[in-house]
């Protein structure tokens, strides 16, 4: 057991409490910092609700380059790039362009870990009594076109090299899945293995279990400097006019879109990208839009649309891709598309009470999450897990988990290693 050594997790969305609870299951002394009132009040709030690993293709493909350009003059395109010009902004495209060779193999190694990420949410969520509105009834892909839908073969390959299948299904075949869905689609694609629920309160029931098996979570905690050295890490808070200093043997820095600012404090380069994306949820009040609303996950491929059903009476409809630095502004003509595509496609839904919400998903120019150990001694990541964080997060929480564990061991052998000898 690896109680007497102390990790500061920076973070409370899905990452940090995926994280906080790996490690208080070892027995490490964990303290968990994140800046809001409660876990899960930023990009883990109001996601797509995807358990995915059908989802799990890179973007550093030549069409998203494509479909950029094509709707670069569209104020509601799914895809839209803020044409004023940042180091940050410019530094991540270049490092997204230069990673379009591994797209295939990391469209396989995401898969992989989605896959690997399952079993133990669901057993987390098991032992632990959390429900989520968890829905285990696969996730269907809609293509409008031939391109779409022979583009998804292709993905398809890789997927099932890295363990997913999923099937092409036809236009009739889509609509006894979802027997909800309206509209004109060229095809289809299922996956049975996956599914979908409400990330907020997987999280915060995964919270509470973390603090059950012993880790501190502190709310109101906003880190403002990292310093590490040999003899451990110091985390800086600032609290009302004051700022403290504790001393961890070891942090992980879970920050979503802020990891990338704590990284350079400790002399790493994690160029995480604030993707902006944003979500509505449909309150079904009425039996008849509960009866018209889709219980089968979907993601609409050409918009880069995903929608879950969240229990009997809430529908999630998501996505859309920003390149606007941190800006969190909802905007009326992001969130039309979204409530546009339930009239089009289930009309019978009513639309007329929404919550819109805007998230920043962490992202990787090659979006592949950083997890594991940072340049100076004690720090680690687990972050960057971008438009997948969390259908990866179990997965990524037991490898830096592990991480930590074997480096402590090593540690613990180095300084047993005198004693032995004599
Ligand atoms: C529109 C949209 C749809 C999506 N749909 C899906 C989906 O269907 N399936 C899927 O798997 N993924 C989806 N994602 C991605 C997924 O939601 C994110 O990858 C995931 O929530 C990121 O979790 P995180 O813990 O890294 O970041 P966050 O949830 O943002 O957590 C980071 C936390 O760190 C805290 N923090 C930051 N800096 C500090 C500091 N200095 N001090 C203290 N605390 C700090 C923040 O307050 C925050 O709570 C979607 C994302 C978006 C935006």
């Amino acid at each position: 057991m690896y109680i007497m050594k102390t990790i500061a997790i920076i973070g409370g969305g899905v990452t940090g409490v995926t994280t906080a609870y790996a490690l208080a299951k070892r027995g490490f002394a964990v303290t968990l910092l994140e800046r809001h009132r409660y876990a899960a009040m930023e990009t883990s709030y109001a996601n797509g609700g995807q358990l995915s690993a059908s989802n799990a293709e890179v973007w550093n493909h030549r069409s998203t380059i494509s479909k950029a350009l094509h709707w670069m003059l569209r104020r509601d395109a799914p895809l839209l790039v803020h044409l004023h010009p940042t180091w940050h902004k410019l530094s991540w495209f270049s490092e997204f362009i230069g990673a379009m060779p591994q797209y295939h193999d990391n469209t396989i190694a995401l898969a992989r870990m989605a896959v690997g990420a399952r079993q133990h949410l669901f057993q987390w969520a098991d032992e632990e009594g959390i429900q989520f509105d968890l829905k285990q009834q696969g996730i269907l892909h809609l293509h409008r076109d031939r391109e779409e839908f022979e583009h998804a073969v292709a993905v398809t390959r890789l997927l099932e090299r890295a363990g997913v299948p999923r099937r092409a299904v036809t236009p009739e075949e889509m609509r006894t899945i979802e027997p909800a869905l309206q509209g004109d689609y060229y095809g289809g694609h299922y996956t049975e293995s996956d599914s979908s629920g409400d990330i907020h309160k997987f999280t915060t029931g995964l919270a509470d279990a973390a603090q059950r098996h012993g880790a501190q979570l502190r709310y109101n905690q906003q880190v403002v400097q990292l310093n590490a050295g040999s003899a451990g890490v110091d985390v800086t808070i600032m609290q009302g006019d004051g700022a403290t200093t504790s001393r961890y043997d070891a942090v992980v820095i879970c920050a979503g879109a802020a990891s990338r600012d704590l990284a350079a404090q400790v002399g790493d380069n994690v160029n995480v990208y604030p993707v902006k994306g944003y979500s509505v949820t449909l309150q079904l009040d009425d039996v008849a839009s509960q009866q018209a609303a889709p219980q089968v996950s979907l993601v609409d491929d050409t918009v880069k649309l995903v929608c879950s059903r969240l229990g009997t009476d809430r529908l999630r409809v998501a996505g859309t891709a920003e390149f606007h630095g941190h800006n969190r502004d909802i905007r009326a003509d992001r969130i039309a598309p979204l409530t546009d595509w339930v009239q089009q496609n289930f009309p019978d839904v009513s639309t007329r009470n929404i919550t819109p919400w805007a998230g920043l998903r962490p992202m990787m120019p090659d979006l592949m999450p950083r997890v594991g150990p940072g340049k100076a001694p004690g720090v680690f990541y687990n972050t960057g897990h971008g438009h997948l964080g969390w259908t990866l997060s179990a997965a990524t929480a037991e490898t830096v988990a592990s991480a930590i564990a074997a480096s402590m061991d090593s540690a613990q052998t180095q300084i047993a290693s005198p004693l032995q000898l004599a």
